[in-house]
C-alpha cells in the first residue's frame, strides 16, 4: 500500500483503516515507518522487510500470512515496489495463494508526469539510471529514439551529471521537466530545454537537493534526424580522430560541431 511522498496531508483514509486493521506492518525501514505510524497514532507492529532481506525474513512473513496473518507492506515513501522493495515478497506471496490488494496512493513517477505538461499518453518509467558515468550513458543512448515521454528517478548528487548526459546523448533542445521535492514545502516544478536545465542546475546549487524526478519528452516522430547525425558520426569515428569526425559530421548533417564532438566523445567513452 501507498504512502505520501512528503505531504502526509496526502495519505488516504483507506490506507489508514488498513495499517489500523492489520496485523503487521511489513517496512523498509521501520524506524522511519515508525514515526509515520506514531504520526497517525497508529500503534500495528513492524516488521523489517527489504527485497535483500534474507531468506529466514521473508519466509517469517510468508509463514505469518499463511497462517491468516494481515500484513500492509510499506516503503519509506510512496508505492512500493515502485523503486523499492517489495517484489520479491509480493510474487512469493502470490505464489503462495495469499490474496493481494493493491491500496493505492501517490508515487513520485505519475505526480511528476502530471505536472510536466508532457505527453502524457505513452510514458516509459526508467527508475534510477545506474550511478557510473560509463553505464548512464550506454542506457541513454539506448533510449534516444524512444518516442515515449521518459521518467527517471535521481538522486541529487548525480542530477548535473545526469542532465549533461542527456543533453549530449538526447539533443540539447529536448524538452525536459525537473520535478523536485514534489508534495513538499520547496516544491519545483521546472520545464525547459535539456540544455536550460544544466546551465540552471549548474547555477543554483538549490537545484541539486532534495529528492527529484526528470521528465524527459521521447524522441520525436523527426527525431530521425539525431539518429541519422550519430550514424554518419559513427562511420567517420572509424576513420578519423574524434574532432576531425565530429566537424566533417556537423557539415554533412547540418548539425551543431560542438554537439556532434560531445556525441563523440560520449560514443568514444563506451
Ligand atoms: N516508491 C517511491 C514512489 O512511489 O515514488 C519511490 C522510491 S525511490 C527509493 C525514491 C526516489 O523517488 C527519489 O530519489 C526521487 O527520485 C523520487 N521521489 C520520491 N519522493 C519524491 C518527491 N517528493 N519529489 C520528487 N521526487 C521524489
Amino acid at each position: 500500500m501507498a504512502t505520501p511522498i512528503g505531504n502526509l496531508g496526502d495519505m488516504v483514509p483507506r490506507a489508514l483503516e488498513v495499517l489500523q486493521q492489520a496485523d503487521w506492518v511489513a517496512a523498509e525501514d521501520t524506524r522511519h515507518s515508525g514515526r509515520l505510524l506514531a504520526h497517525f497514532n497508529i500503534d500495528t507492529p513492524l516488521l523489517p522487510y527489504h527485497d535483500h532481506s534474507d531468506a529466514k525474513q521473508a519466509s517469517r512473513i510468508l509463514d505469518l500470512l499463511a497462517g491468516g496473518a494481515d500484513i500492509a507492506l510499506i516503503s519509506d515513501a510512496g508505492t512500493p515496489l515502485i523503486s523499492d522493495p517489495g517484489y520479491r515478497l509480493v510474487r512469493a506471496a502470490r505464489q503462495a495463494g495469499v490474496e493481494i490488494v493493491p491500496v493505492p496512493g501517490p508515487c513520485a513517477a505519475i505526480v511528476a508526469l502530471s505536472a510536466a505538461g508532457l505527453p502524457s499518453d505513452r510514458f516509459t518509467f526508467e527508475g534510477f539510471p545506474p550511478a557510473k558515468p560509463g553505464q548512464r550513458r550506454k542506457l541513454l543512448e539506448a533510449l534516444t529514439s524512444e518516442p515515449r515521454t521518459l521518467i527517471f528517478y535521481e538522486a541529487p548528487h548525480r542530477v548535473l551529471a545526469t542532465l549533461e548526459d542527456m543533453a549530449v546523448i538526447f539533443g540539447r533542445e529536448r524538452e525536459a521537466v525537473l520535478a523536485r521535492e514534489l508534495t513538499k514545502t520547496h516544491e519545483t516544478v521546472i520545464q525547459a530545454t535539456l540544455a536550460e536545465l544544466v546551465e540552471m542546475v549548474r547555477a543554483d546549487a538549490n537545484q541539486q537537493r532534495g529528492e527529484i524526478v526528470l521528465v524527459v519528452r521521447g524522441a520525436d516522430a523527426d527525431g530521425a534526424d539525431d539518429t541519422e547525425q550519430r550514424r554518419v558520426l559513427e562511420l567517420l569515428m572509424a576513420e578519423l580522430p574524434v574532432k576531425q569526425a565530429a566537424a566533417l559530421a556537423a557539415k554533412i548533417t547540418g548539425g551543431s560541431k560542438n554537439q556532434l564532438y560531445q556525441l563523440a566523445l560520449t560514443l568514444k567513452s563506451r
